[in-house]
């Protein structure tokens, strides 16, 4: 995005909570590595396992394995044992995506000739302890429920001088959203297949006694552009293991789909229904439940959780849909509907009663200029990221340090990382950055061009000719080439509002 969001020195990130708690990791100081490159699922070390799944559920969990001798990582190293040359096994191909922290390419076994994704994650952003631990949680948690259908299917981790990299089941029909826009019609029944697919992730998670912690769409890819495509779970970077009696504080997950008991710092699994919820009141509607300019108002809504079943397409869908999605989103975690139950629940059933009647295309309208400027922010909160220095980070948590009210004393590089991602969906802060970058600088202008912008999104992989095109011109409303800040501004606030197209 050309030299407008470059290095400043004056990203300073407002309060809101995120952040500031105690550490996200504690349940993993307690867990003992394990080697990662084992293909099989393996058990970890939780204590619990929260519910047995359902007898309708399509999921059949192995029985577990012995669990295997501990073994302790390497100082040195991140996975704990010898580096290894990827290269000797795979053959890298294209660059399928960006993510905040790892680059995904395609790749192909010398072996066996197939294909396989692999998420490479460069050292230098695993700086502390806690960087370190979260990655090799997330390759034992993404190891422990491999074999589930609607989970990436894990197959090896490598780690040489510079990066680690994961091996993983290639999801080649690319994000849900836009293949149900792509389809171009649309049926409760459609929304009903997606949400079991996802609710089938949580029912895997939590018997295997893991709390995901971050549902949404972007977290899900299609396994092949087949029509009989299975949604996969790709993204387990802040999941954990549940542990006996703990009670959760941290303040983790993306400001939409996030359960108002993570909001006030005490909560369980059943966030995870929630964040399904939120989910599925978008397959239905095209917009989230919870909704506000800012992120504060979004979780001020979340926690008043009045569900909006009166505007459109609402009085169309049906009663059943509803009660499910009234079920999901019950503010006492207490008394929301279970994933056992969810599978069950007349609604979504396999066969069940979701009609295939078409829902109004106004629906995919809403959902498209919502995933776009979903996708704006994103690629803005990317090279926002990208582009802080270590000292910046540095200076960065600094100031979450300052900001740790409950004098936990413990912020996280996790909680940085966190911090970091929040600025996605805190448009202000986006926007305050444009402004001081472009007051600051003096070699910068005070707008992007649009070439910049058209480069930067290829870059990102944001969409093909067309639909960069597309959106580029929507965002540049006065049609002079450049984006200024106030049309940067209308961008990051426009994509999250209740439109109204009816
Ligand atoms: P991060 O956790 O660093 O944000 P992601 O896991 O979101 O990274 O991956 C970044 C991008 O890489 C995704 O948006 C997607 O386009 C691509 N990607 C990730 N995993 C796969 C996969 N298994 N198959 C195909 N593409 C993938």
């Amino acid at each position: 995005m050309g030299s407008c969001l470059t290095k400043s020195k004056d990203l300073k990130p407002t309060h809101n909570g995120y952040g500031s708690g105690p550490t996200t990791t504690a349940a993993v100081h307690q867990q003992r590595y394990q080697e990662p490159v084992r293909p099989a699922p393996v058990q970890p070390q939780f204590h619990h396992i929260p519910e047995k799944p359902g007898t309708q559920t399509p999921w059949k969990p192995v029985a577990p394995s012995p669990s295997p001798k501990p073994v302790a990582p390497r100082v040195d190293t991140i996975l704990g044992k010898p580096f290894e040359d990827i290269r000797m096994h795979y053959t890298i191909g294209k660059e399928l995506g960006k993510g905040q922290f790892g680059v995904t390419y395609l790749c192909i076994e010398n072996s066996s000739g197939k294909q396989y994704a692999c998420k490479t994650i460069s050292k230098k952003k695993l700086v502390t302890r806690n960087d370190k631990e979260d990655m090799r949680r997330e390759i034992q948690i993404m190891q422990h429920l491999s074999g589930q259908p609607n989970i990436v299917e894990f197959k090896g981790a490598y780690e040489d001088k510079l990066s680690v990299h994961l091996v993983m089941e290639l999801c080649a029909g690319g994000e849900l959203f836009d293949r149900i826009i792509a389809k171009g019609h649309y049926s409760e029944r459609a929304a009903a297949s997606i949400c079991r697919a996802i609710v089938n992730v949580v029912h895997a998670c939590h018997f295997m006694g893991v709390m995901h912690r971050d549902l949404k769409p972007e977290n899900f890819l299609l396994s092949s552009k087949g029509e009989n495509a299975l949604l996969k779970a790709t993204d387990f970077g802040l999941s954990v293991f549940i542990e006996d009696g703990k009670v959760y504080k941290d303040i983790v997950g993306s400001a939409y789909y996030v359960a108002p008991e993570v909001l006030l710092r005490k909560y369980g699994k059943e966030i995870d229904i929630w964040s399904a919820g939120v989910i599925l009141y978008i397959l239905l509607s095209g917009v989230p439940p919870f909704w506000a300019e800012t992120e504060k108002g979004i979780f001020d809504a979340i926690l008043e959780g009045e569900i909006d079943f009166e505007s459109q397409p609402w009085p169309s869908i049906s009663e059943s849909a509803k009660d499910l999605v009234r079920r999901m989103l019950t503010q006492d975690p207490k008394k929301r509907i279970t994933s056992t139950q969810v599978l069950e629940h007349p609604w979504i059933r396999e066969g069940g009663s979701a009609s295939d009647k078409p829902i109004d295309s106004a629906v995919l309208s809403r959902m498209k200029q919502f995933r776009r400027m979903n996708k704006l922010k994103q690629l803005a909160l990317k090279v926002i990221a990208e582009n802080l220095s270590s000292e910046e980070i540095q200076g960065l948590k600094q100031m979450f340090a300052n900001i740790d009210t409950d004098n936990s004393g413990t912020i996280t590089y996790e909680e940085l990382k966190t911090g970091l991602a929040r600025l996605g969906s805190k448009l202000t802060e986006a926007e305050h950055h444009f402004r001081t970058v472009a007051r600051n600088s003096e070699i910068c202008a005070k707008y992007i061009t649009r070439d910049e912008l058209e480069a930067a999104m290829k870059e990102y992989g944001m969409g093909d000719d067309d639909t960069i095109k597309e959106i580029i011109s929507e965002v540049d409303t006065d049609n002079d080439g450049k984006i200024n800040y106030e049309e940067f501004r209308d961008m990051m606030r426009s994509g999250t509002q209740h439109t109204q197209l009816f």
